[in-house]
């Protein structure tokens, strides 16, 4: 079958919830993508944050293929050697002290928001409790998750969400609060908002949160999701900022590809919290996928995933700021580290097709903004690449 004959096979089978890129990608090596036609495309996208190594690594791949000739899956009833070893890596990079490992990123927020929950029911035995989250973010699609994500058309075909959430602006601590009372047991945020058009919280908020949160026995949330496992530059964005978290997400690059999440708590939360009996999961952290986080943070130090991140940052802001410069449409760039959003005055997408078109794989964050998520791994032979396809990209879309 032709690629074309492959969408439309698609279109008729797969439930209508994303409007595809045409392109059928088969298969991947290192920085670069491969459509089913055998084009050529250099990827600054990574599959949302998510192949931080590249693809193709052959370590990584190894890895999985010994473990899948070991064990699959075992029930989170028994002990397996790969989880082990995972959740005690993880906590290592993580600085905190327990992890739960999930599906997913939306579950892992699931598990956060239960876990506020808990902790504040244990204090006063009252379900009642508030949580604030942020305008413009984005936590998932679960109910869960979705409650919490500032984006009201994402949740309205879908109310009622949970209750008892309200909803405070990133780096605008008055604003936050107006929305405290007694009742607030939580304040949950992304370090650094992705979907919602790259947005980084400012060291003063984060600062101010922590103290909110300290003054009142309140938690604070960091979803890490996709600005967490050295896309910043640290293994997680809120070292950067030296405001550590009470319970921390985590997702995406974290597994490089093999579908796993975490939430991760401290000591004090994770004494009186979720407990025997509070949550469960049937394949989260099983033997295949904490086999990938094992040998994902393996990789990460020995391939100097942090040292490269911190070289070749300064250089992409450097070359997109040059395009911000030069061209009008663009208003302008933000970002932290290898995530980084250019900001247009109208939408982007003839600019992301074009790109395509031209082997370049981008993608929005919102109508405006290019979000460029691309592996660690990229070089800066790779970002003069990107940075003279996107130019040629925006002169002829
Ligand atoms: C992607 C993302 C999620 C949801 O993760 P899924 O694995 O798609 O459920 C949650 N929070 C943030 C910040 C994300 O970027």
């Amino acid at each position: 079958m032709k690629m074309q004959e492959y969408i439309e096979e698609a279109e008729k089978a797969l439930l209508h919830t994303y409007n595809r890129y045409q392109v059928v990608l088969e298969k991947g090596d290192g920085v670069y993508l491969y459509d089913m036609e055998g084009k050529k495309y250099l990827d600054f996208v990574s599959g949302i944050g998510v192949f931080a190594l590249g693809y193709n690594n052959k370590e990584y791949n190894d890895a999985l293929k010994g473990q899948i000739d070991k064990i699959i899956h075992t029930s989170n009833y028994y002990y397996n050697i790969p989880a082990i070893q995972a959740a005690k890596k993880l906590k290592e990079v993580s600085g905190m002290d327990r992890v739960f490992f999930t599906n997913s990123g939306a579950e892992a927020v699931e598990g956060a928001l239960k876990a506020a929950r808990k902790y504040a029911y244990l204090k006063d035995g009252t379900t009642d409790h508030e949580i604030i989250a942020m305008n413009r973010s984005f936590h998932g699609r679960t109910f869960g998750a979705l409650s919490v994500t500032g984006n009201p058309k994402y949740r309205e075909a879908f109310e009622p969400m949970i209750g008892n959430i309200k909803f405070a602006e990133m780096n605008d601590l008055d604003s936050v609060k107006e929305c405290m009372t007694d009742k607030t047991c939580a304040i949950i945020l992304e370090t650094v908002q992705g979907e919602g058009g790259i947005w980084p919280a400012e060291k003063e908020f984060l600062e101010g949160l922590r103290a909110l949160c300290d003054s009142r026995d309140m938690l604070l949330i960091l979803d890490e999701i996709q600005c967490g496992m050295g896309r910043v530059g640290t293994m997680y964005a809120w070292q950067k900022y030296g405001v550590k978290p009470d319970i921390l997400t985590s997702a995406k690059a974290l597994g490089c590809g093999i579908p796993v999440g975490a939430f991760l708590m401290t000591e004090r939360v994770a004494a009186s919290s979720l407990t025997s009996g509070d949550h469960g999961t049937t394949y989260g952290g099983n033997p295949l996928a904490a086999a990938a986080i094992v040998k994902v943070l393996e990789l990460y130090e020995k391939e100097h995933i942090l040292d490269r991140v911190k070289e070749t940052a300064p250089y992409l802001e450097s070359r997109l700021d040059a395009l911000a410069e030069k061209y009008d449409v663009i208003e302008t760039r933000r970002g932290m580290g290898l995530m980084q959003g250019l900001v247009f005055r109208n939408p982007v997408a003839p600019v992301i097709n074009k790109a395509l078109e031209n082997g370049l794989i981008l993608i929005n964050a919102g109508t405006n903004i290019i979000r460029l998520v691309p592996p660690l791994i990229i070089s800066k032979e790779d970002v003069d690449r990107m940075a003279e396809i996107l130019d040629n990209s925006i002169a002829t879309a």
